[in-house]
């Protein structure tokens, strides 16, 4: 049996055969659009309930889950059915509660100063998966709403296409998301990014720069040597035209790395002919990676170059630092297990199954 929100609307009504035909969609919209585990479906019959909760189990079994920020800040650790570990992290800002989710328990892609790279790929997450962290995270929000869902936990969204776009889809159409607040965030994976373009809901797009020269981000962020800066950045002037959407870029400060006064000039030739909005962090720290963030006083004067350049930037507060739930520091231990994609860690380009060429 599929995950609860993996079923389709078909296997759905397949499950109650025999139930008068409105159940499907009294359970559907349960799970959807009410966020409800079936056995607080009241308007359900007490054995029906019953029956459907025994039948859908949670994908999602809780290991741990922790708080920071002063109760603003949310992670959990999930196992998954065959011992996977993702982490999930919810945060309460003023203006609007936003979930960050895993895509893929660990990631392919390699990424030096960043955790989940660090570990390694073990799978891609199903649709259902995918969904059911942003129905936990609806349930934890509650009285408040959760408004936003970004993509940016563990694993890369594009090298999982099918089963992002499947989640994107269910969360806009079922739970009434609204496009324009939910972010999906790569690393650079341009054959996606093209075929992002095509899909008809215009969500956010967050680009992982980090440099903006390719001898540097093909250091840094490996993919960058299947697909450099120039071919992301016509991917991304492809997506903007097509969706109207403002592009994002993320640019992780890293000491003495990427935060001086040339790498500023390098990132403002890259944003200001995409019209895009850079966000900026301190790089967080990770294990195997010996180099901090750039102090705060660097942060501010990078962001004044940006802007004396005519690029839009942010300073993002980092969350969840002191439980590893900031950005790049998601790392559930996962017992290992031998793949296709451990064996081949060092050559990402092979593990993009989901994404194909056009
Ligand atoms: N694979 C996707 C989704 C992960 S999002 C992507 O790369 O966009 C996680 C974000 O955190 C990315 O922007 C990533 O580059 C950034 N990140 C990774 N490690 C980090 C670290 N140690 N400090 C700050 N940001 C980090």
């Amino acid at each position: 049996m599929p995950a609860p929100y993996d079923l389709t609307r078909e296997q759905l009504a397949a499950l109650l055969d025999g139930e008068p035909a409105y159940r499907s969609r009294q359970v559907w919209e349960g799970l959807h659009a009410r966020v409800q585990r079936p056995e607080d479906m009241t308007e359900l019959p007490a054995a029906l309930r019953e029956t459907l909760e025994a039948a859908l189990p949670p994908a999602l079994r809780e290991i741990s889950r922790r708080t920071a920020d002063g109760g603003q800040t949310t992670k959990w650790l999930w196992a998954l059915d065959d011992g996977a570990r993702v982490e999930t992290v919810l945060m309460h800002y003023a203006d609007r509660v936003t979930v960050c989710v895993s895509t893929q328990a660990g990631c392919a892609m390699a990424c030096q100063f960043c955790a989940t790279g660090q570990a390694g790929f073990r799978r891609h997450l199903t649709e259902g998966e995918i969904v059911e962290q942003v129905a936990v995270a609806t349930l934890e929000a509650r009285p408040r709403r959760l408004s936003n869902v970004v993509f940016m936990g563990m694993g890369e969204p594009l090298a999982n296409y099918d089963r992002v776009w499947g989640a994107v889809v269910r969360l806009h159409r079922d739970m009434g998301l609204s496009a324009r607040h939910l972010t999906l965030s790569t690393v650079g994976l341009v054959p996606g990014i093209r075929r992002l373009a095509t899909e008809a809901l215009p969500v956010n797009l967050a680009v992982s720069l980090h440099a903006a020269n390719d001898a540097l981000r093909d250091e840094l962020v490996p993919i960058n040597r299947r697909y450099p800066l120039a071919a992301v950045a016509a991917a991304c002037a492809e997506y903007v035209a097509a969706s109207g959407r403002r592009l994002s870029i993320e640019w992780a400060l890293i000491d003495g790395v990427n935060d001086r006064g040339g790498d500023a000039a390098e990132l403002a030739d890259f944003a200001r002919p995409l019209g895009a909005h850079v966000n900026l962090i301190p790089l967080n720290p990770t294990p195997g990676y010996p180099v901090v963030g750039s102090p705060p006083d660097r942060v501010r004067r990078f962001r004044d170059q940006l802007v004396a350049l005519g690029v839009n930037a942010t300073i993002r507060a980092t969350r969840g630092a002191d439980i590893d739930a900031a950005c790049g520091q998601l790392a559930a231990a996962t017992p290992p297990v031998v793949t296709e994609a451990a064996v081949s860690g060092s050559d990402p380009v092979r593990l993009l199954h989901g994404v194909r060429g056009r």
